[in-house]
C-alpha cells in the first residue's frame, strides 16, 4: 500500500505514522516522488490488522492501495463521468463525438476542403497529423510547422476543432495555440517525459493505446497527464497487436465497455488504425458507438487513393457521409 502524504506534510507527523506501522509490525519505507512524501509498506486485507488511524491525519492525501492504483482516472474518484468541453462542444456520453479527417495534413487546399465539408455536415472536430510518426524512416513523416498555417485558416475560417499529435515536448508550446486536442499516438503511450509535459497543459489529450498496451498500462499513462494537474484526458481504443495479420490491428472492441466500469473518462475508437482498410472501417465504427464508444476518429480523404500515409484506409467523403449518418442512428437508440 502507498500512502500518499501532502507535499507540506510535516515531518513528526510522517513519522508518528510509520511509527504505528512499525508498532503493528508492519516495515514502512518513506520516499519522495518530486517533492511528494510517500510511504510505502506490505499489508494485505487478510491480515486483519487495522490500519484506519492513517486516514485521522490531515497530511495524509491519498491511499493508494494494491488493489486500486487508479487514483486521478479510476471510477471510483469520481462517481459521475467527466464531461470534456472545448469552448461550447462537450465529449460525454450523449451525441458521439466525431472527429474526422486525414492522417496527414498535406496542403493548403486539402486541409480547406476537408474543413468546409465536416463543417457543412455538423462535424466539429478536424484530425490531421503535422508530425507522422511512420515505421520506416524513409517514408513521408509529416508536412511538419509548414502545415501551420493551413490548421490555422481551417479553424478561423470554419471553425472546426483541430486535433493533431503531438511528438515532441519541444512541439507543445506552439503547437497548443492552434490545437484544439492534442493526440498521443500508440508509440508514445509510453513516452512519460511527454505525457508529463502535456499534464502541465490544460487542453484536452487523446490518449491512443499502446498497440502491445495492458489496460493498467493505458490508464497508468492518463495518469501522469492527470498527476500533473490536466484532467481532460480522453482514452482512444485504435486496436493492439495480436496473432492476427488479416488486420493492421486487432480492435478490442471489449476494452470499451471495459474501461466504462473502470474509468469515469470518455472513451473513444479509432477504426481506421485498427482496420487498415477502409472497406472494415464502417463495421468496426459502428460496432464501437454499439458498443458505447463516445466517439470514433475516422481517416477520410478528398482523394484517397493520394493520401501521403495510410491509403489504404481512409474513407472518401461519400464514404464517410453515410457511416456518419448510421452511427448518429445507432448512438439514438443505445442504452
Ligand atoms: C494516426 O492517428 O495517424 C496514427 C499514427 O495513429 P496511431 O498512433 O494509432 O498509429
Ligand atoms: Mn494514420
Amino acid at each position: 500500500m502507498l500512502i500518499i502524504l501532502k507535499k507540506n506534510a510535516d515531518k513528526h507527523s510522517t513519522q508518528e505514522i510509520i511509527n504505528k506501522l512499525n508498532d503493528l509490525n508492519i516495515t514502512a519505507i518513506l520516499y519522495n516522488i518530486e517533492d511528494t512524501p510517500i510511504i510505502h509498506f506490505s499489508y494485505n486485507i487478510s491480515d486483519n490488522i487495522d490500519v484506519s488511524f492513517i486516514n485521522r491525519y490531515d497530511t495524509v492525501k491519498t491511499i493508494v492501495n494494491n488493489e486500486n492504483p487508479y487514483i486521478k482516472t479510476g471510477k471510483q474518484q469520481k462517481n459521475h463521468k467527466s464531461v470534456i468541453t472545448i469552448s461550447d462542444i462537450s465529449i460525454d456520453s450523449g451525441t458521439p463525438t466525431i472527429i474526422a479527417g486525414p492522417c496527414s495534413i498535406e496542403s493548403r487546399e486539402q486541409v480547406m476542403e476537408t474543413a468546409c465539408f465536416l463543417k457543412e455536415n455538423g462535424v466539429k472536430f478536424m484530425r490531421g497529423g503535422l508530425f507522422k510518426p511512420r515505421t520506416s524512416p524513409y517514408v513521408f513523416q509529416g508536412i511538419g510547422l509548414g502545415g501551420i498555417d493551413f490548421i490555422k485558416e481551417a479553424g478561423e475560417r470554419t471553425g472546426i476543432r483541430i486535433v493533431s499529435e503531438v511528438l515532441e515536448i519541444s512541439d507543445i508550446g506552439y503547437l497548443n495555440e492552434y490545437v484544439d486536442i492534442f493526440q498521443i499516438g500508440t508509440r508514445n503511450m509510453y513516452n512519460y517525459p511527454l505525457l508529463k509535459a502535456l499534464g502541465k497543459t490544460s487542453k484536452p489529450v487523446i490518449l491512443k493505446r499502446g498497440m502491445s498496451a495492458t489496460i493498467h498500462e493505458w490508464m497508468m499513462s492518463a495518469e501522469y497527464i492527470m498527476h500533473e494537474g490536466n484532467p481532460n484526458v480522453i482514452f482512444c481504443e485504435r486496436g493492439i497487436r495480436t496473432f492476427n495479420t488479416y488486420t493492421r490491428n486487432t480492435l478490442d472492441i471489449t476494452a470499451i465497455p471495459y474501461m466504462k466500469g473502470m474509468s469515469h473518462l470518455p472513451i473513444i475508437v479509432d477504426p481506421s488504425h485498427s482496420a487498415g482498410r477502409s472497406r472494415l472501417v464502417p463495421a468496426l465504427a459502428k460496432a464501437s458507438i454499439a458498443s458505447g464508444a463516445d466517439g470514433v476518429i475516422i481517416e477520410i480523404h478528398n482523394e484517397p487513393h493520394k493520401s501521403k500515409s495510410d491509403s489504404e484506409q481512409a474513407l472518401s467523403f461519400e464514404e464517410f457521409l453515410k457511416l456518419n449518418r448510421v452511427l448518429l442512428e445507432i448512438a439514438s437508440i443505445r442504452d
